[in-house]
């Protein structure tokens, strides 16, 4: 990056920070299941980066919870799905009703659909202008066809940084189904809001899915939370049969480089919390009081508030009739880099779910850019955010 970019696609990835990558290049290169010297001292390292990232999810029980380490944040939402799903004998006729947030990430909601073709129920709860539906949900508890054997809902919507109520929406669930798996995709809230936020205890979840490279950590790593009531329960089961790593949930040598890179920096990043948190906040204060300012003289500009809490450090702009690529491209030549919906869902040029569940029409979800940000970016970031896209709007337009 030279002095002249500006990233503002930090719910995309992030880049690594010198603490991360310096636990990367130190970490022992040996098979924690090796019994040798070598293999103990990658091993310790492990147990080691376990117990790190445990303090961070405020984890005083770690041996009888579990912290699993995965590849990333999509494997572990469908561990935690496939693996409930799989963990119990099931009527085939009518196998079981499954609840999720609509707008999921895909890495949670398209596994549900393979499980929909196979005769699960999924209901899907409305999350219109940002709020968890609790109402529909007490109705879909009240009404299901078939007991819930899972639940899944989402701490913050990638898309549009809306929080859900997850922990109200748990207990709801629990009340009714004390077997559901309760699960939270907690991607995009982890380290980013505050510290009692996004406990598993504290939302009252059975498993928690967590991304490495979401909070400056290398690529290669993600958490899959599990709690002694799932393990006592066993509520899942493994879908990857190996070598029985990670108490046989996710077999597979585990990325110890990785592993230790993410432990270091969700240390860092816990330690740091609540600075980073203000930061973020005061960038956005500027974004909101400059599109605020760009609003006044191009009609259609604005951003989509949740109507609840929202993480500050992403924003979805939606634009006055231009589409959401140009939009990025007009933005990338000048160094800005954002993205359109969500890095997955624009790669794969499909219609944004979250953006829909949102409450938006699908020509205006194809003219929303969102721009993440944290602690790691400037006033001159979101700056240069602002001037590019007041001159977009009035050339863009021009042109068509
Ligand atoms: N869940 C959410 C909410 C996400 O935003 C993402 C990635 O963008 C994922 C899951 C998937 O994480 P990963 O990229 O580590 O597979």
């Amino acid at each position: 990056m030279t002095t002249s970019e500006h990233y503002l696609d930090q719910s995309a990835t992030t880049r690594p920070s010198e603490t991360a990558l310096r636990a990367l290049n130190e970490a022992p290169w040996g098979n924690p299941s090796s019994v040798h010297r070598i293999g103990l001292e990658a091993a310790a390292a492990l147990k080691e980066a376990r117990a790190a990232l445990g303090k961070t999810l405020g984890m005083a029980r770690l041996p009888k919870d579990r912290l699993i380490f995965t590849s990333c944040g999509t494997e572990s939402n469908n561990i935690a799905l496939l693996g409930t799903a799989a963990a119990k004998k099931r009527d085939p006729d009518n196998p079981g009703t499954i609840l999720l947030s609509a707008g999921e990430h895909p890495s949670l909601e398209n596994p549900a659909q393979l499980l929909e073709k196979r005769g699960y129920r999924v209901i899907r709860i409305p999350t219109a202008g940002g709020l968890l539906d609790l109402d529909f949900l007490r109705d879909a508890l009240e009404n299901a066809a078939s007991p819930v054997i899972f639940a899944g809902f989402m701490l913050v919507n990638n898309e549009t940084g809306a929080v859900y109520d997850v922990k109200a929406a748990a207990s709801l669930v629990r009340a009714k189904f004390p077997d559901a798996v309760i699960h939270c995709d907690a991607v995009q809230g982890y380290l980013k809001l505050k510290k009692n936020r996004f406990s598993p205890a504290s939302l009252g979840v059975d498993t928690m899915t967590l991304s490495a490279h979401k909070v400056h950590a290398v690529r290669g790593a993600g958490a899959l939370y599990m709690s002694e009531n799932v393990i006592r329960r066993k509520n899942i089961v493994p879908v990857m049969p190996g070598g029985g790593q990670e108490w046989g949930v996710r077999s597979g040598t585990e990325n110890l480089p990785a592993i230790a890179s993410f432990a270091a920096a969700a240390l860092e990043g816990y330690s740091e919390l609540d600075a980073r948190l203000e930061k973020t906040a005061a960038l956005r204060a500027v974004l909101e009081e400059g599109i605020g300012r760009l609003a006044e003289e191009c009609p259609g500009l604005g951003l989509n508030v949740p109507a609840g809490e929202m993480q500050p450090g992403i924003a979805s702009v939606r634009l006055p009739a231009i589409r959401s690529e140009t939009m990025l491209n007009y933005l990338s030549g000048r160094g800005v880099y954002v993205s359109a919906g969500s890095a997955c869902s624009a790669a794969a040029k499909k219609k944004s779910a979250a953006l829909t569940a949102f409450g938006l029409r699908d020509d205006e979800a194809d003219s929303v850019i969102r721009v993440s940000f944290d602690h790691t970016n400037t006033e001159e970031d979101i700056r240069a955010f602002l001037e590019g896209l007041g001159e977009g709007v009035r050339s863009l337009q021009r042109k068509r």
